[in-house]
Order: C-alpha cells, then sequence, then structure tokens
C-alpha cells in the first residue's frame, strides 16, 4: 500500500462552521506524544499515561510559544481498539473554524501531518478493521440523506453485504480448485470431479450472483435518488405542480407563458426515497435566445430521467403542441397528470388514456391541491415496479462502483457457464471463474489495486 504506515496524521473531524464542539482527531504512532506536545491537563496525568479510553479535561496550548489556544477534553484511545486500530486521540474544542484550525495547527508543530481525504478510513481499511464495502459504506452513511440510505449504508458498515459477496467469492475459488485439481491431475489414476458436477455448481453460483446484482437498481435508487422531470406545453401548470408537491412557492408561477426559463430543481422524499423533481421550460419552439437555452437543457434532463410526469390543462383540452410533446417523452416512464380539473373539464381521465395510450393518468389540480396524494402513489407505483426498494433486511447493492463490479462477474460467470454447458475445456473455465472471483474481490478490497483505492477514498471528506 502507498501510505506510510509509520507516520501520525490529524484532521479536523467534525465540519468547519459555528458548533457547539469541534473535533480535531490524531491517529498514529505518536499520537500520544503529540496530545502530551499540546495538551496541558487539569490533573496529574499527561495523556500518554492516562489509561486507554479515558476522556481528560484541561486547556490546548501551541507547543512553541506555550499560548493557551482552547479549553478541551480530550479522548485517549489506544491501539489496537480503535477506528484506525492505531492509538487515538480526539480533542474536543470549541467549535467554529479559528480554535479548531489552531488545534490542528499545534498538532502539525508537534509533529503529526494533515491527513488526505479519507486517510482514517483508509487506515482502517488497511490495517484489517474493515474491508473496502465496509469503508465505503461510512462514507455513505455520512453522505445519507434519507433514513432509508442511511440505514442500508449501516447494514453495510456491519458486514452482512462482504459477507454476502465474499460467500460467492468463496464458492467461485471451491469450483475453481476443482478444475484445477481435474487439470493438474487429468491422465493420472485420481478420481475426477465429474464435468456434470462441475457444471451444475457453475449454473448455481452464476444464478445466485446474478439475482443478486438484480439487487443493484432498488439500492442505487436509495442511495443515489432518483430523477423526476416534470413537462408539458407553457402554461400547463408545471411551475404550479413543482411547488404542491414541495408544499412551498419555491417556483415563480404567473399566466405568462413561458416563465420558467430554466431548469428548476428540488427535491422531496416519495417512499423513503430521496426524488429530485425538476421543473422544466416548456418544450416549444422559440426564437428567444435565453428560452432556447433553457428548453436545450430540459431536453438534456429529459434524456437522464428516471421518470417523467406529463401534463396536459383539462380546460383547455389536448392540443397538438399536447401531442407533440407526448411523442418525445412518451419512451420513458411517465404518468400523464390532468391539470387544472378545477375549471371546466373538457378532458376526462379516460379520454386522456385512450388519446395518450397510456392508462397512468391522475387527474388534478395543483392550484386547489386536490388529486396530489394519487399522483405521488401512481408516480412511486410506476418508478420503483421493476426494483422493488429493499427492505433493509438483507443486504443489496448501493454503490454504483460496487454494480458495475457485479456486473462484470456475472458476465464472466455467464461465460463460464455457456462453455462448460457446450462440454468447452476446463481451462477456459478456469479462466472464467477467476475473472468473476477478481471482480468480486474488487469489491470487499481483497483484489485491489493501488490507483483504484486512492480514487475511492480521494471522494472521501477531510478527518474521515
Ligand atoms: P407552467 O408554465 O406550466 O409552469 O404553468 P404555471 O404553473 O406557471 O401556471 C400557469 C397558470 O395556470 C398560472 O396562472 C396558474 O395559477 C394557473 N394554474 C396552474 N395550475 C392550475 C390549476 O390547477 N387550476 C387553475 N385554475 N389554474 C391553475
Amino acid at each position: 500500500m502507498s501510505f506510510e504506515k509509520n507516520d501520525t496524521i490529524a484532521a479536523i473531524s467534525t465540519s468547519i462552521g459555528p458548533g457547539g464542539i469541534g473535533i480535531v482527531r490524531i491517529s498514529g504512532p505518536e499520537a500520544l506524544a503529540v496530545a502530551d506536545a499540546v495538551f496541558i491537563p487539569s490533573g496529574k496525568d499527561k495523556p500518554s499515561e492516562c489509561p486507554s479510553h479515558t476522556v481528560h479535561y484541561g486547556h490546548v496550548r501551541q507547543p512553541e510559544t506555550s499560548e493557551t489556544l482552547d479549553e478541551a477534553l480530550i479522548s485517549v484511545m489506544r491501539s489496537p481498539r480503535t477506528y484506525t486500530l492505531e492509538d487515538i486521540v480526539e480533542i474536543s474544542c470549541h467549535g467554529g473554524q479559528m480554535s479548531l484550525k489552531k488545534v490542528l495547527n499545534a498538532c502539525i508543530i508537534a509533529g503529526s501531518r494533515i491527513a488526505e481525504p479519507g486517510e482514517f478510513t483508509k487506515r482502517a481499511f488497511v490495517n484489517g478493521r474493515i474491508d473496502l464495502a465496509q469503508a465505503e459504506a461510512v462514507m455513505d452513511i455520512i453522505s445519507s440523506e434519507t433514513e432509508k440510505a442511511q440505514r442500508l449504508a449501516l447494514c453495510q458498515l456491519e458486514g452482512g453485504f462482504s459477507a454476502r459477496v465474499e460467500e460467492f467469492r468463496e464458492k467461485l475459488i471451491g469450483i475453481l480448485a476443482l478444475i484445477e485439481l481435474a487439470l493438474d491431475f487429468s491422465g493420472e489414476d485420481v478420481e475426477m470431479p465429474s464435468g456434470s458436477g462441475v457444471l451444475s455448481e457453475i449454473r448455481k453460483i452464476a444464478r445466485d450472483i446474478e439475482a443478486f446484482s438484480g439487487t443493484a437498481r432498488g439500492g442505487m435508487m436509495v442511495r443515489y435518488g432518483s430523477d423526476i422531470v416534470i413537462c408539458g406545453k407553457p402554461n400547463v401548470g408545471k411551475s404550479s405542480l413543482m411547488n404542491a408537491l414541495l408544499k412551498h412557492e419555491r417556483v415563480i408561477v404567473t399566466p405568462i407563458a413561458g416563465t420558467t426559463r430554466d431548469v428548476v430543481e428540488e427535491s422531496i422524499i416519495l417512499d423513503g426515497v430521496k426524488v429530485r423533481l425538476s421543473d422544466t421550460a416548456g418544450i416549444v419552439d422559440t426564437e428567444d435566445r435565453v428560452e432556447k437555452e433553457g428548453i436545450r437543457r430540459s431536453r438534456e434532463k429529459l434524456s437522464s430521467a428516471d421518470l417523467v410526469i406529463f401534463m396536459v390543462d383539462s380546460s383547455s383540452g389536448v392540443t397538438e403542441q399536447d401531442i407533440g410533446i407526448y411523442n418525445a417523452v412518451k419512451l420513458k416512464k411517465n404518468v400523464i397528470a390532468v391539470n387544472k380539473t378545477d375549471l371546466d373539464e373538457k378532458v376526462s381521465a379516460g379520454q386522456a388514456a385512450k388519446i395518450f395510450a397510456n392508462q397512468d393518468v391522475v387527474m388534478i389540480s395543483a392550484l386547489k391541491k386536490r388529486g396530489l396524494e394519487e399522483l405521488e402513489r401512481a408516480i412511486t407505483k410506476k418508478l420503483f415496479s421493476e426494483s422493488p426498494l429493499p427492505s433493509g433486511e438483507s443486504p443489496v447493492i448501493m454503490n454504483a462502483r460496487h454494480a458495475d463490479c457485479m456486473e462484470k462477474a456475472v458476465s464472466a460467470a455467464r461465460k463460464a457457464m455457456e462453455t462448460a454447458e457446450s462440454g468447452g475445456n476446463f481451462e477456459l473455465i478456469a479462466t472464467d471463474i477467476r475473472e468473476s472471483a477478481h471482480y468480486l474481490g474488487l469489491i470487499t478490497g481483497k483484489t485491489i489495486e493501488d490507483d483504484v483505492l486512492g480514487r475511492i477514498f480521494s471522494g472521501f471528506c477531510i478527518g474521515k
């Protein structure tokens, strides 16, 4: 591994900004010596003389000038029962950047160096306390925005996910051992594993990995949220619906067509999943340059959306323009919202379903806030129809890197299965099984290159 095991690192581990307390964390063989240099205890024991897992009151000082920097509590945690498995000292001082920066600077003067992003967690991984998927779960817990996402990330941190992946990997290695035995002893007087026995083992593991890989859609939806775009001709009530779903006035609503010139994005939680709602500029032909740019951005949003709410104005009836816009979005998962039902209802749900050949029609009034719950139900039903949301009880894939590795593992296992089914040779099968196991190993970090590791941890925040 690329990092220097013997140095001592320090960083501000709480977020920067005014706060009741802030924590500077120090980890490494010199953590206690650094603490001795910067901390004046109110009692008689220096940090290095304190028992492990104890907390002490005192003051932090600048080691060169002895200037008092802040009042603090320190937690002394000795190796190996710590986050990194190394000696750790945490200095809890006043929150706010001046105190924290001064305390961190004192620790640097006393011999530690500033930690890189994610370096504490990287050490926890390199020192063997957690595997890579668990390390990534730490980041997911920090960044989770919904209760569901946090619960899944916690399940991953606790190791259930890694255990499942390891179980698959070990089974593949078991099959590999059988094949290698056959290759090594072919021609000798040893009992050979039967081809059909190996085939059924490969079939079973390929199926199991594939089924697990299928949890990625729902898991990633919980982890990353999903994107919904509201579209329809100008003045159908897109901004009004956005405000109604958000339950506050976020978007300017006026009766003048083309008011929304840019894509406005806000989030709501639906069924425990973060949903980013975009209110797009009406997709119409225009000569206005600003409006044109808004429309270009709308189209971009549309192409990456998980679902589209297509709106029609029931008081004006369905027009050619509505049909034109619908044709541009109908290949996306969509729900049709017939709005302004408080006015003259020229379009019924049945008519809309017929015109657009789509049964997912909800009658609403964004202005009077009618039909919104029904619309939300229609949205969640459609959005989560092919990928049921994980309950949090069994492990699922919720990270894009894991999903990518898993997909490659599935494809290699499938290749092995196809070769075995067509009676192909053991060496080819072994190569694919080895590849499949390799990709599973990348998930938990059993097989991982330094640069990949660097990339993963550089996405972490400083101090974690
Ligand atoms: P957008 O251009 O599609 O974003 O439409 P807006 O949300 O800006 O609404 C255009 C006009 O229609 C505004 O005057 C709204 O108050 C009005 N409007 C929106 N929804 C409704 C509704 O459900 N009923 C009625 N009567 N008027 C609505």
